[in-house]
């Protein structure tokens, strides 16, 4: 099934990958998937059905317990590596299809596509490493810990980086040995579908990765949380989605894993390089159109700097080419679907009520380049206070709500003023300044002078209302093992507890 991301034909992939084979949906039917760019449908692919989810957690239950799980780690790694290396060979593609599928500019998803084989190599080299440990107890047992995959994981992806976040889920899924049934997210399901030729090609084993587009409430989502068959959901979205599937997965004792929003603070001192705190705090604004949990959304700047940077926001806006995502010139794609402009546009409105001073953007485009997609100006709010919407709640949208502080307390004291706890970035030039700053606030992954470095060996995760458990870095992979406790007597006497 050859794919032609350039051509401007509609594109039909018109099956799912399922058992190692790719079948037409049993009971499923199909979904558009929009390019935010046209605002118009650029590829219909295959949606599951009930009996589709059955059909792919069988599989997956089949190579768990067939060859998959029988496959020493370092065969397992072997061909993880064939993997990695095909999807280097097609990253340029991906990158394409990321861009028309999700809208993130052609510049991004080549920069982050283009780096994701060294994560796959990376997980790769786990594979044979998930060693237990002996427990010293006393000479009449030996008693050891083994680590067992968990079995088979719901790998459920959002759109905003549809091939990242498969890449974050199916590396240490299968580095510790478990199989996957991957949904990605409806608004763009079209470079997840190609991972299953690149697993084809590679050699693995039937049912080890199975892909099946579909909705999420009602649908292949909650299907999927639902059935008896997965052991672990992996769940990158919304809060109010993650408890949602977590309602769904009680009743299974399901594990799960939930990489949730941010409103992270992005803390710029009087002291720092100010200059490259705003390269940072700007890129980090307006990256993805605003549409990754990571951002810094919240830029905490010094007061005595506070006018220097909003000036400085202003005029870096007005430089950002906000164009189709496929056009390498752009800087900035639209947002990635319809409902989601709509939402920040809203909250450019709640901003504006609430007295935040919008400084420069607020606007859908519409000029001629910009047609029917779902464009929105670089945004910026200054005196935002931190109790306002706009600084509460995660927007997803490219808006920077610009906050002043007055010392290092008020500064930490803000930051940590939200129910999440995803990340933050922190400048200075003063080395225990950003040590004392960085150990008080509440975040999974503090940046100092610098933002948004993310690899595959750093783990990455949220504290409070950002989610549980850690994604990437070794940490990662506990998500997807269980350890199994083996006590073994030395003398192999019992005594007869009935004797007397
Ligand atoms: P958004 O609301 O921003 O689209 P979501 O958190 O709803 O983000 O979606 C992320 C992923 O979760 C998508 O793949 C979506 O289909 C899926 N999803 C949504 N609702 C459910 C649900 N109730 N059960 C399982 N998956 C769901």
């Amino acid at each position: 099934m050859p794919i032609e991301p350039a051509s401007d034909k509609v594109l039909r992939l018109d099956h799912l990958f399922i058992g190692g084979e790719w079948s037409p949906p049993e009971d499923g039917g199909e979904i558009n998937s929009i390019d935010p760019s046209t605002g118009r449908v650029w590829a219909v692919v295959a949606s599951g059905g009930k009996g589709d989810v059955d059909r792919a957690v069988a599989s997956a239950r089949a190579a768990l317990e067939g060859p998959w799980g029988h496959m020493p780690g370092h065969e397992r790694a072997a061909l993880m590596r064939r993997f990695a290396d095909l999807y280097q060979a097609r990253a340029g593609d991906l990158a394409e299809i990321e861009a028309r599928d999700s809208g993130r500019a052609i510049r991004e998803t080549r920069a982050d596509i283009g780096s994701h084989h060294h994560g796959y190599h990376w997980w790769a080299s786990l594979a044979d490493k998930a060693a237990g440990r002996t427990i010293p107890f006393d000479d009449t047992v030996h008693a050891f810990t083994s680590r067992v995959p968990v079995g088979v994981v719901a790998a459920i992806t959002p759109w905003n980086v549809p091939l990242m976040a498969a890449a974050w889920k199916l590396g240490p899924a299968l580095a510790a040995g478990c199989t996957v049934v991957i949904k990605p997210a409806e608004q763009t399901p079209v470079g997840t579908l190609e991972l299953g030729k690149l697993f084809e090609a590679a050699g693995f084993p039937p049912g080890v990765v199975n892909i099946v587009p579909g909705y999420g409430a009602g649908d292949v989502g909650e299907w999927l949380v639902a059935h008896p068959g997965v052991d672990k959901v992996a769940f990158t979205g919304e809060g109010e989605t993650a408890k949602a599937i977590l309602r769904t997965g009680a009743e299974t004792m399901k594990r799960f894993t939930f990489e949730l929003g941010g409103k992270s603070p992005h803390i710029i001192f009087e002291d720092a390089d100010v200059e490259q705190a705003i390269n940072a705090a700007t890129n980090s604004a307006w990256t993805l159109c605003g549409q990754s949990c990571a951002l810094g959304s919240r830029v905490l700047v010094q007061r005595s700097i506070y006018d220097q940077v909003a000036e400085a926001f202003c005029s870096r806006a007005a430089k950002v080419r906000v164009g189709p995502a496929i056009d390498p010139h752009t800087h900035m794609g639209p947002q990635a679907h319809l409902a989601q402009l709509e939402k920040t546009l809203s909250y450019i409105g709640i901003g504006r009520s609430e007295g935040a001073e919008l400084l420069t953007g607020g606007e859908r485009l519409v000029s001629n380049t910009h047609s029917a997609g779902y464009f929105v100006q670089p945004t910026v709010f200054a005196n935002v206070s931190n109790d306002m919407r706009i600084a509460q709640e995660e927007i997803f949208g490219p808006v920077a709500a610009l906050i002043p502080f007055e010392d290092e307390d008020d500064a930490v004291s803000i930051a940590n003023d939200t129910r999440f706890g995803l990340t933050a970035g922190l400048w200075t030039r003063d080395t225990g300044r950003a040590h004392r700053v960085a150990s008080r606030i509440r975040a999974g992954m503090i940046w100092v002078n610098t933002y948004r470095f993310i690899r595959w060996s750093t783990p990455y995760g949220g504290f409070g209302a950002s989610g549980w458990g850690r994604e990437n870095g070794i940490e990662g992979l506990d998500g997807y093992l269980d350890t199994r406790t083996t006590i073994v007597s030395t003398h192999g006497r019992f005594p007869d507890a009935y004797v007397d």
